[in-house]
């Protein structure tokens, strides 16, 4: 039985574990399959604040474990398998067979970017492959870089990105985009934007360097294959939420993101939300580490809430169990 469990250890589960430690909760955070979220797939980190030459990804992501544990909280690995969040008592079940139960959830459990699937997109991530213009577009100042998708996202990263690149060709699967027409103009309107339509990467070239130094592209109509030279490859093909686990049970937008009802406190009592499970519009570790400070004061405060009955009858409970 605790008082709260943060499940995620990106940015957001983090910190919320780092207020509610101070805040004398004993956390326990359970750490996901991908420990340490999406910044473990990052190398530079330049706009993180309080890191004047930056930090990598994975070593940002030490630091904030370390501050966490140092306040008290419990890190275990392994994934949630199984969440019933009636209540009053919320109860965990993970994937190493324990089992636990909550009087509070943090839900820090991250949206996964969508990738192309290809071996060498994989192993060049970080090193020229990225799934953030907005992270990673001031590292190709000068350079010709390729935008891969047909959304909103491609569209806005692309024009995005011609404030960095010398040149952005975007490369999509089909011939007809996904974007709004608005933002398809926008795009269309930029002298440094040129459309690869009806292609496909079938591989990111690195030349045995270990960065990115081109792409194959296949025309999938005419079956036309050719290398093009570019330093960056930015995959804007979608996020997909990780909330498979609470579907039915907290509130989802279309897309399948949390809809927090008021802070990040979401539909179900005791029940808390943050970072990029719930943001489909910010997605980087600072705003991901704010809502995670907020999860935790909402967390905080809804536990003082609760009536000294309704704690008595919680623990009376819990300890029947
Ligand atoms: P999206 O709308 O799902 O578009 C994904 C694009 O990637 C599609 O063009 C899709 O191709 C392509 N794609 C998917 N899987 C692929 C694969 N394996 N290989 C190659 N291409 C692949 O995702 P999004 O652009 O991230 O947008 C998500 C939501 O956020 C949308 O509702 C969007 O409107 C919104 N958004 C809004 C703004 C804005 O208004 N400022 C900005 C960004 C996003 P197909 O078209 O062939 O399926």
């Amino acid at each position: 039985m605790r008082e709260v469990i943060i499940i995620g250890s990106g940015p957001a589960g983090l910190t919320a574990a780092l207020y509610t430690a101070r805040a004398n909760l004993k956390p326990l955070l359970i750490e996901g399959l991908e420990s340490g979220g999406q910044l473990m797939l990052t190398t530079d980190v330049e706009n993180y604040p309080g890191f004047r030459d930056g930090i990598l990804g994975p070593a940002l992501i030490t630091e904030m474990r370390a501050q966490a544990e140092r306040f008290g909280t419990e890190i275990v690995r392994g994934d949630v398998t199984a969440l019933d969040l009636q209540g009053p008592l919320l109860r965990v079940a993970t994937s190493g067979g324990g089992a636990y139960e909550t009087r509070a959830l943090i839900l820090a459990t991250g949206a996964s970017a969508r990738l192309l699937g290809l071996e060498s997109e994989r192993a060049l991530m970080g090193h020229g492959v990225s799934t953030c213009a907005t992270c990673d577009g001031y590292f190709f100042r000068g350079k010709p870089i390729v935008v891969v998708g047909g959304g909103d996202s491609a569209m806005e990263e692309a024009t995005f990105l011609t404030k960095f690149a010398s040149e952005v060709t975007v490369v999509h699967r089909r011939d007809a985009f996904r974007a709004s027409k608005i933002m398809q103009d926008k795009a269309r309107a930029n002298p440094k934007i040129s459309f690869e339509l009806d292609t496909v990467v079938d591989e990111v070239k690195d030349v045995g360097q270990g960065v990115v130094t081109g792409v194959v592209l296949r025309n999938v109509k005419t079956g036309a294959v050719r290398e093009l030279a570019v330093d960056g490859v930015f995959i804007a093909i979608g996020h997909t939420p990780n909330t498979k686990l609470v579907a039915g049970q907290v509130d989802l937008d279309a897309n399948g993101y949390i809809v927090p009802v008021r802070g990040t406190a979401t539909n179900v009592p005791g029940v808390f939300a943050c970072g990029d499970v719930q943001d489909h519009v910010y997605r980087q570790a600072i705003t991901a580490a704010g809502s995670g400070c907020m999860a935790a004061i909402d967390a905080e405060r809804y536990l003082e809430s609760l009536p000294a009955e309704n704690a008595a009858a919680v623990e009376t409970a819990a300890a029947g169990r």
